[in-house]
């Protein structure tokens, strides 16, 4: 059996150990010591990594309880090395998973619901919860978790003996054999994990959750702490004092800075459709009395609403099929209108005719045509 460094101290960063054995595994090579500070991949926390003597620690993993790190290249049997884990990303995790232990414990006092799930990688932390969370639950909580943060308080990890383990009351996601480490934060939390912890909640700093979405019969809240959450929050920051400072106010006046800004393109989105429509209203009072069909090409400045506000102008000047077309990119766009009765046949013929898509009803139909206006021209002419 590999001992656990980590479990008795969590900061320990670097120590020497024996190598019991190296195999290859792959392009790698798979070392168990009698000794080791690095984590594996564990209770939905992700391995540390790290250095072995001369090789990279890709990834640490526990099969069949033996703890295997996964190095680039071998270490000879028999002989000691030293070990070093990159511990800013080791403590990040500490730093999450100790959060997360305050979050969990949080939702079981206070609402009885239980952490299902758990998940910390290299970047995301999520937890599922065994009920679904309101916006109301989980704020409470959130605030309550960073009040115990702020209060320090102490974080133990130790083996109660199984009499002790008997009479105490604490969270489990499984069914643990062997002995049970117990993690418990003062006033707050007591949970069967293996994990390593920091030793006072004061070092989490600040505990954020970012997101939270159904998920199964519960919940799924995605969560930031400590230099995780720093970085997101100065990230956040950055982006709105950005904006802010192009909207010239402050970073907290955005929403009702961006709700004006909104109402103000919709009105001069409102008053633009107005004038295009006028306009267009206006070329159709410019068209000559025609008795037969018209094809008409308005200038790609136009929209489909000025196409439509041209075509009801214009169509009591045309006896036959009038046809409003805008080019588009490759083809045309098209309305086609009659003054009453049913477009369908006349929509249908134009469409077998010119290879076009679309359809409509009572007077009117819409659609593209992969043609050129003197196509379309040369198809009304023969109407
Ligand atoms: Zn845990």
């Amino acid at each position: 059996m590999t001992e656990k460094l980590y479990d008795l101290d969590a900061y320990l960063r670097s120590f020497t150990a024996e190598v019991l054995s190296c195999t290859p595994c792959g392009k790698d090579y798979e070392v168990i010591l009698d000794a080791t500070a690095f984590f594996p991949e564990e209770g939905g926390q992700s391995a540390d990594t790290g250095r072995l003597g001369g090789a990279i620690v890709r990834d640490v993993r526990i099969r069949d309880g033996v703890i295997r790190h996964i190095t680039d290249s071998p270490l000879p049997v028999g002989s000691t090395v030293s070990g070093e884990i990159d511990f800013a990303p080791r403590f990040e995790k500490m730093q999450c998973h100790t959060a997360e232990h305050i979050l969990s414990g949080l939702f079981h006092s206070l609402y009885g619901i239980e952490n299902v799930g758990f998940h910390l990688g290299e970047r995301e932390v999520t937890l599922d919860t065994s009920a679904p969370v309101t916006p109301e639950m989980l704020a409470e909580v959130e605030e309550r978790a960073n009040r115990a943060i702020w209060e320090n308080r102490p974080v133990t990890c130790r083996y109660p003996s199984p009499e002790e383990l008997s009479s105490m009351s604490y969270r489990s996601k499984i069914e643990i054999r062997g002995a049970v480490r117990i993690v418990e934060i003062e006033g707050i939390d007591v949970c069967a994990c293996c994990a390593p912890h920091v030793r006072r909640t004061g070092e989490i700093g600040i505990v954020k959750c970012i997101s939270a979405e159904k998920h199964k019969s519960g919940t799924r809240i995605t969560m930031l702490a400590g230099s995780r959450a720093y970085r997101y929050l100065c990230d956040v920051f950055s982006a709105a004092h950005t904006v802010a400072v192009s909207l010239s106010c402050g970073n907290t006046d955005l929403p009702g800075a961006v709700a004006s800004l909104k109402a103000e393109a919709a009105q001069i989105r409102t008053e633009a459709f107005s004038l295009v429509r006028r306009l267009a209203e206006e070329q159709a009072k410019a068209l000559p009395e025609t008795p037969g069909s018209l094809a008409v090409l308005l200038d790609d400045s136009a929209t489909a609403d000025a196409m439509l506000a041209y075509a009801n102008a214009a169509i009591g000047k045309v006896g036959g099929v009038l046809g409003v077309f805008l080019p588009q990119k490759d083809a045309l766009r098209y309305l086609l209108m009659i003054r009453e009765g049913d477009i369908t046949p006349v929509v249908r013929a134009f469409n077998k005719a010119l290879s076009a898509r679309g359809g409509g009803k009572g007077n009117l139909a819409q659609g593209t045509v992969p043609a050129t206006f003197a196509e379309v021209e040369a198809y009304f002419a023969s109407l």
